[in-house]
């Protein structure tokens, strides 16, 4: 193991660049004046890298949408592939067979795989981490895996990847420190397994940098691992909930402890302006799926910003995309043929706008490169900053407050509300209530419903090829929670592929459709309906993902109509505008009908409300009712199941109401919904008393 030796190259900081050999033969060619950008080159067994790098992400031995030769046009050098995935389907006898992921994918140039390390973490529902590794199932064939430090390596050196990742333990960027602190002590002990598990094996092995957002663990971190033999060190964990500030700032903490001659990797980072900052801040190698995933959005990136290719004023453009690139799709095709391909959701617009956008990101990371090497970078660096943040719509550098008129925008009874913190709602006039007036109507849609219901995980657990899952959506709105449901299908479907998900089925209910025309008017303040779903429902009252797998139908009138008549769900977000203005919606007589719909099942229904009155309704109807998440101000929401059983299966193990919630409720002035009447109340009171909820709890 002397070839793997550090020692002598552990200078950090200053300006020691003595070239030291290391089995990528890493060579430091230039760093920058007044900028910690580097320039390099290394070898791997499959050519030489020059860095900075972008990888694009090859998760199953592909990269989406392109062949091999149309990666090479758009100038890919080194790609990126995930031995989870490729663990699970095809398998490691098929790479062994095969002699390699380079013969089975025919790409003849380098390869880096990843361990699974961040795949193991986004699946909360199956798995079981512990000091070995961590056991779940797979998402193809439901058997039982170990992926381990060491198994995790046999695989990535059954694939013959150039680049091997070890396998660690990545948690949310924004977790406490005890935990923070756990998580970076078991990334070390697997780092130390995964260097002996390598072994004598000719494949580069990148340690990875744990430590979630506290400094002193990053630099903890980044101080054990450079002392041990990797050929080269990453920074996991980020991209994961933390700020952009904060990134940044952890980035160049995490940079500046770690040794100088060998290549540093910023893990699924990110959008251009996210690389260009870490570039300036020392990274030298990326992966991110962006570029492919936007361009199936109908998204391009050019010289004059991020351009949707679905809006209509590129309809009879036949300009390329971008005027000043010279990738194949801006030298063949006009904007007007690629808006009607995005239109049309055909699979060649996302081909050929993939091609573009990752013509993009090379030219950026060959730019930046020559601007380092002429020792530039500073100068190329201000420049292209403001032109990437100008028109970084993620990154907007107005508010939507500031871009509007004074006065709001406005259909029938409902107008545009633009809240202090700068995000836009739908509010109705009449009674003043605005929907979502607490956070971003996305965000909430996101942490109450697709969150806390599970609803990626459930995507992916596929049980049967014909098991639908059918979400009813009640009050659609301006349709936030049934975009976060297909935002969830699409990052899925992107991330996992069509053969692992789950078809399901969206129905929304909603008798006013002016909120939803009014917020699709005026997308700017909507980024949720920038897609070409909420169009189409508008119109035709259906809207197909591509694949088939997602149907999505608009139920126009009132929901008390479709009850007995709708697909019986398997879970509901419950969303009608408010108890105020929908009061028919929150009875018991509702909830009971809806409990009788759902019975040849279980299901879930979530909502916002955690008021005493719905609550009531709710058990009377006959559901088992727990407290949900918080979010924001609202600290409490409510989750109600059709079973015990359900209750009890959920992954967030819910607290049910118990015996504290029922002697509070029996003190409680408002006791029963205004709707019952007097003489109903003994019964509804029994109801309460003896309901299975509150007689099993001991
Ligand atoms: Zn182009």
């Amino acid at each position: 193991m002397a070839q793997h030796s550090s020692s002598p190259e552990n200078s950090i900081g200053g300006k020691d660049s003595r070239p030291v050999k290391t089995p990528l033969n890493f060579t430091l060619e230039r760093e920058s004046s007044g900028s910690k950008a580097r320039a390099a080159t290394f070898q791997t067994c499959h050519g030489e890298v020059r860095t900075p790098i972008f990888m694009p992400v090859g998760t199953q031995a592909t990269v989406k949408g392109q062949t091999v030769d149309s990666l090479k046009t758009t100038g890919a050098r080194l790609i990126l592939a995930n031995a989870y995935h490729l663990l699970l389907r095809p398998g490691p006898e098929v790479f062994k067979k095969c002699r390699g992921i380079h013969r089975f994918m025919n790409w003849d140039g380098p390869v880096l795989t990843d361990s699974g390390g961040f795949q193991i973490f986004s699946l909360p529902r199956s798995r079981e981490m512990n000091e070995e590794g961590a056991r779940f199932q797979s998402y193809v064939d439901g058997k039982a895996y170990l992926l381990s430090p060491e198994s995790s390596i046999e695989m990535q050196k059954a694939t013959g990847s150039d680049i091997m990742m070890v396998l660690d333990q990545c948690i949310d960027s924004t977790a406490p420190y005890a935990q923070a602190e756990a998580a970076m002590n078991l990334t070390h002990r697997w780092a130390e397994r995964s260097l002996r598990a390598r072994g004598d094996s000719p494949q580069a092995l990148f340690g990875i940098v744990q430590g979630a957002c506290h400094h002193d663990l990053r630099k903890k971190s980044a101080a054990f691992l450079r002392e041990l033999p990797f050929d080269g060190l990453a920074i996991g964990g980020l991209a994961v909930g933390e700020t952009h500030r904060e990134r940044y700032e952890l980035t160049e903490l995490v940079t500046e402890q770690l040794p100088k001659h060998r290549p540093r990797y910023l893990m699924g980072v990110g959008t251009p302006i996210d690389i260009l900052e870490s570039v300036h801040h020392g990274v030298d190698m990326f992966d991110c799926i962006i570029p492919s995933q936007l361009a199936q959005r109908g998204v391009a990136f050019t010289s004059q910003g991020k351009l949707q290719l679905r809006r209509s004023v590129f309809k009879f453009l036949e300009d390329p995309v971008d005027a000043q690139c010279d990738c194949q799709t801006c030298g063949q095709y006009s904007r007007a043929y690629i808006h009607h391909l995005v239109k049309s959701d055909e699979f060649l617009g996302w081909h050929l706008l993939g091609v573009h956008n990752m013509t993009f990101y090379h030219r950026l990371m060959r730019e930046m490169r020559q601007s380092i090497l002429r020792d530039d970078f500073v100068s190329y660096y201000e420049k292209k900053r403001l032109e990437l943040v100008r028109n970084d719509e993620d990154n907007p550098s107005r508010s939507p407050k500031n871009s509007k008129t004074s006065r709001p925008a406005r259909l029938g009874n409902y107008e545009i509300h633009t809240s202090a913190r700068g995000f836009s709602s739908i509010r109705q006039i009449s009674s003043g209530e605005v929907m979502h007036s607490v956070s971003p109507p996305g965000d909430e849609a996101n942490k109450l419903y697709v969150e806390q219901s599970f609803l990626a995980a459930r995507l992916l657990k596929r049980e049967a090829p014909a098991d639908e899952l059918v979400i009813w959506d009640v009050g659609l709105g301006a349709a936030s929670n049934a975009m976060a449901a297909i935002h969830c299908f699409e990052r899925c479907h992107v991330e996992k592929g069509e053969n692992a998900l789950r078809p399901l089925r969206l129905v929304s209910f909603e008798r006013d459709l002016d909120p939803l025309t009014l917020a699709a008017k005026n997308p700017a303040c909507f980024p949720h309906l920038r897609h070409a779903a909420p169009g189409q429902i508008l119109e035709y009252g259906q809207w197909k993902h591509a694949t088939s797998l997602l149907q999505w139908e608009l139920l126009k009138g009132d929901f008390r109509g479709f009850i007995e008549s709708a697909t019986i769900p398997d879970l509901i977000f419950y969303d009608p505008f408010s108890s105020k203005t929908d009061s028919a919606l929150w009875t018991t007589e509702i909830f009971a009908r809806i409990f009788k719909r759902c019975l040849p099942k279980s299901a879930e229904l979530y909502t916002y409300s955690a008021s005493t009155a719905v609550r009531v309704a709710l058990l009377t109807a006959g559901f088992f009712v727990a407290q949900g998440v918080g979010t924001g101000p609202k600290s409490d929401t409510t989750i109600a199941f059709t079973t015990a059983k359900g209750a009890g299966d959920h992954p967030l193990a819910p607290r049910l109401l118990g015996k504290g919630w029922l002697t509070r409720w029996r003190r409680s002035g408002a006791k029963f919904p205004t709707t019952i009447s007097n003489e109903e109340r003994p019964r509804f009171e029994k109801l309460i008393e003896t309901h299975h909820q509150f007689l099993s709890e001991s």
